[in-house]
This record gives structure tokens, sequence and C-alpha cells, in this order.
């Protein structure tokens, strides 16, 4: 099982500044000579490999890039300024794949490492270029050259750092959409309608955390029963868990239970695994019932238990903060 991050992206490098055509000026010269300069390359545009970021969600608000033109060329042969190049950060294990043909054009894995993906425009030349003895006083003057254009897919294979566990119907996905700014793909999953929720919440640094939601978690999850396995086995690689029990449910602490046997039975150290624990749907409470709940479960996990509800948005921030502090981001 395999979630991908997609994103594309449009590149135009810059163009080239035109050549000009002008003559040398100057006291007590009389007849001065073709002085045109060379316009400046157009800027390159490059991707680079950044260990800080581990999503493409940026991509997701920020599509069309463009590196600066290169200048006109002045006179005295001066050459115009070349066009600065354009880096774009990636996270590392970009694949970088042409959008029309997908040829995969290169995979950015290493810190740093670069790929030029949109070659700049060759300035144009300036008359001065032209001077012969034929025509010494030429007007011609070649203009500068568009920058490449290109329309690329950007895919990463993303790892989830954060893994909602709970027994159905506790709310999971709705906790994950209201908190994801973006939901990124799940690929080669095997045909089944159980398939997991996954969303890029934007931390307070920029960059998003995955987050994904355990379906099929039930009783025997970890024989093999349903789907529950597989997923296991890809919350195995998550640093944190947040363990939704539905507050309005008949037995929160034995839902609770179920929910941390399986964890246990799973092995692998799974229920080791640092795990925040929230009731939901607290709103559907009164305060005094609210307040034994909370009570109940705390007593039993030895932690303190937050009191959410993603269909109000209530307390999320502070599930956050917590989420945050955990993964220290
Ligand atoms: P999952 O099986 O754990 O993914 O649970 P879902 O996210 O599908 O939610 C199950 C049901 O509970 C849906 O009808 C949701 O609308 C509802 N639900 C989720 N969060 C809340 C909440 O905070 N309050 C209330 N009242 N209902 C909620
Ligand atoms: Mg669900």
């Amino acid at each position: 099982m395999q979630f991908i991050d997609q994103a594309r992206i449009s590149l135009q490098a810059g163009r080239g500044g035109d050549g000009i055509a002008a003559f040398r000026r100057e006291k007590y010269v009389p007849a001065g000579g073709p002085s045109g300069g060379d316009g400046g390359r157009g800027g390159d545009v490059w991707l680079e490999a950044d260990p800080n970021l581990q999503t493409l969600l940026d991509f997701k608000y920020k599509r069309l890039f463009a590196a600066d033109d290169g200048r006109r060329g002045g006179p005295n042969k001066a050459t115009g300024a070349s066009g600065s190049p354009l880096v774009i950060k990636v996270p590392c294990g970009t694949e970088v794949r042409d959008a029309r043909t997908h040829i995969l054009l290169g995979d950015l894995t290493e810190k740093d490492q670069r790929l030029l993906v949109a070659v700049g425009g060759r300035g144009g030349l300036g008359n001065a270029h032209y001077l012969s003895n034929r025509n010494r006083a030429p007007e011609k003057f070649t203009e500068g050259r568009d920058g490449e254009e290109w329309l690329l897919q950007l895919e990463l294979k993303l790892l989830a750092e954060v893994g909602i566990i709970g027994l159905p119907n506790a709310g999971k996905s709705t906790l994950i959409s209201v908190l994801s700014s973006a939901r990124p793909k799940i690929a080669d999953y095997p045909f089944t309608t159980l398939v997991p929720n996954l969303g890029v919440v934007r931390r307070p640094s920029g960059d998003g955390t995955v987050f994904a939601d355990i379906p099929g978690l039930i009783a025997g999850a970890a024989q093999g029963a349903g789907l529950g396995h597989d997923f296991l086995r890809h919350i195995q690689r998550t640093r944190l868990l947040i363990h939704l029990v539905d507050a309005s449910s008949e037995n929160v602490l034995h839902d609770f239970q179920v929910v941390q046997q399986e964890l246990a039975a799973y092995g692998n150290g799974l229920d080791e695994r640092p795990c925040l624990v929230a009731l939901n749907k607290t709103e559907l409470l009164l305060e005094d019932e609210l307040e034994e709940r909370i009570q109940q479960v705390s007593d039993h996990c030895g932690q303190p238990v937050l009191d959410i509800s993603a269909a109000t948005s209530k307390n999320l921030d502070q599930l956050l903060a917590k989420v945050w502090k955990e993964l220290g981001v």
C-alpha cells in the first residue's frame, strides 16, 4: 500500500534579452562603428531536493513558476544582465515527469540534488556582431529566444506520520477531513471498499504532515481479519497514534480496550507507540456525563484524555498542538 502525493506544475524559463543596434557616438570620432550589445540569457529553472519538506502541499497553491528574463543589450557593446535562475524546492524522493509524455526526467533523492528542468533562452546579438568589410554600419540585430516551457508532474511517496485508530464510526474520517488541507492519492491499493483516509495537515512551520486513518481496525484485525493487517503494517511506520473513541457510545471504556487489545495483539511495539487519546463527538453529551467518561478512560490509560468534536471543531487546535509537540515540529 502506498500513499502518493501528486502535483502538476508549469514552468517557464526566462526569455533571452534582445540584442540592440547602436553606434558609437564620441567626441572627435565622426562615424562611430556599430556598438549594440547582446541581450542577457534568460534564467533557468531548477528543482532542488530539500529534506525539510515532506509533501507537495505547497504546489496545491502555487503551480506556475517563471524565471526572470534576460535584459536587453546596451550601447558600447554592453551585454544585458542574465535573468537569475529560479530554484524550486521539492521534498527528497520527488519523481519528476514530463506531464504530457510521462517520461521520467529525474528522481531527486539526495539532499541538495538539483535537476535543470527548463533552460533559459539565449540572448539576441547586438549589431556589433554584424560588422564586416562590406557593411561598416550594420543595423542588424537579433531578438532573444524564448525560454523553455514545461508542464511537469511531480510524484512523491508519502509516509504517514500520524495514524488515527479507533472503532468504526468513531469519527476518524471526519476528523481527517476537518483537519487536512489536501488529500493525497492512494496507489496500488487492492480492490476493496475499505480505503484508508489520508490528509495532509499543515503544521505551524508551513509544510505538511500526513495523517492516515486506519479503517477496519476491528476485533481480530491483527490476525488478518478484514483488511486490518495491511493497515497495521502501514501504521507501524507512523510516529504517533491518535486513538479516537466515540464519546456517545454505550461503553467508552470497552471500545477503548478493544482497540488497545488489537494493537497489543499485533505486537511489533505498536502498543508502545506514543498515543494521544481523545473522546470525539463530545458535543452530544451533558457536562457531567462527559466528565465521568473522560475520567473513566483516563484512569484506565494513565494519561490525560482530550475532549474533542470533529463535527463542531471543538478543541481541535489543542489536539494539533499536542500532535506537533509529540512530533517535535
Ligand atoms: P470512522 O468510521 O471512524 O471513519 O467514522 P466517520 O468519520 O465516518 O464518522 C461516523 C459518523 O459519526 C458520521 O456520521 C459522522 O458524521 C459522525 N461524526 C463524526 N464526528 C462527529 C462529532 O464530533 N460529533 C457528531 N455528533 N458526529 C460525528
Ligand atoms: Mg472512516
